[in-house]
């Protein structure tokens, strides 16, 4: 697709320079470091701004890919075609009243863990070294130790790709093991309302401490990475299997079955997405030819090959 040179003066007028970029290289974005340029990356500032963005999008038929912290995709080498909207900085409020937490969805879920933490909030100590966007973790249902987000979510808004503005409550969320409603009705998740408990201060912090050295001791968190590249299949762990059949430490050009933890695929320097794509087919195709067992990955692959 060549780049449309009114819409971009359009959407810079509408995002400032700050906020909007052409050609944009997703390796910046994602924490696999990893990823072809975006034809253009934009910043929305709010719910309002992402609606004016979505009907902008529509008038010069441009398809969009929403991302948060880029920390549960790869991103493919030849990039993504279109808008990809990242819900980050500008998108990072939260508030607290009484035993909820009212947050954009671009906040980090480390940020609003803490920030739980310090309200006396119980519930969401598991999110705290989930490298993600509040948003990003609805989608995808993160979950970790004792929790998922399916346990603390009470509403959500959205902006359609109309630009019209939703609010979904619990029971409409669908939520399953790492499933919601968002990943197939397409929409933007722009603000979370999360229910927690009100607990004391000091055994909430010192249960985010706890998860915190655990993480620290058993995952790669030093090499880039998008985390568990497989969904846990049934009955099983992924990185056992993986890792019973032999597999740690396997390499395809800069990707790696992680030395620490064969559940995590890792950048160990210049992996192209191609090396990632190639990695995971040998360890799928090796783990069913021992085990029996299909593994399916939980990453998320976008864009173009
Ligand atoms: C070191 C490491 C450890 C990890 N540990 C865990 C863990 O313990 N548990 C766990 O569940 N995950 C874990 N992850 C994976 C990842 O952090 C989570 O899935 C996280 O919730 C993804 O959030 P994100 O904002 O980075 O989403 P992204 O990676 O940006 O996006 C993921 C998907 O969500 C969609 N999306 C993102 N934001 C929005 C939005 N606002 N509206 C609509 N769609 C959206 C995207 O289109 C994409 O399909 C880990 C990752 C890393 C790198």
């Amino acid at each position: 697709m060549s780049l449309n040179q009114d819409f971009i003066r359009e959407a810079s007028a509408l995002l400032g320079q700050e906020q909007f970029f052409v050609s944009e290289p997703m390796s910046k974005h994602t924490t696999f470091n990893i990823g072809g340029p975006a034809d253009y990356l934009l910043f929305p500032a709010n719910m309002e701004q992402l609606s004016q963005i979505f009907v902008l999008l529509k008038n010069y038929d441009i398809p969009h890919t929403i991302l948060g912290n880029g920390s549960n995709v790869l991103v493919l080498d030849k990039g993504i075609r279109g808008a990809v909207i990242k819900m980050h900085a500008p998108m990072s409020y939260k508030r607290c009243e009484g035993n909820r937490i009212i947050a954009g969805a671009g906040a980090y879920l480390k940020h609003v863990s803490q920030f739980a933490a310090e309200n006396g909030l119980t519930g969401m100590e598991f999110a705290c070294g989930i490298p993600g966007s509040l948003g990003g973790a609805v989608f995808m249902n993160a979950g970790a130790y004792d929790g998922d987000m399916s346990g603390i979510v009470v509403q959500v808004k959205t902006v359609t790709h109309n630009g019209k503005i939703l609010t979904y409550e619990k029971d409409e969320l669908d939520f399953g093991y790492r499933h919601s409603v968002f990943q197939h009705n397409g929409q933007a998740i722009c603000e979370i309302t999360l229910e927690l408990a009100s607990g004391d201060k000091e055994a909430i912090q010192a249960k985010i401490d706890d998860f915190t050295q655990r993480r620290e001791s058993k995952q790669p968190l030093e090499m880039p990475s998008a985390g568990s590249t497989f969904k846990r299949p049934q009955g099983y762990f992924a990185g056992t299997l993986i890792d019973e059949t032999g597999l740690k430490g396997l390499q395809v050009g800069g990707a790696q079955i992680s030395t620490k933890h064969a559940g995590f695929v890792v950048n160990s320097g210049n992996a192209t997405a191609a090396d990632v794509l190639k990695l995971i087919k040998e360890v799928q195709d090796r783990v069913y030819a021992k085990n029996g067992v299909k593994l399916f990955p939980e990453v998320r692959i976008i864009g173009e090959q």
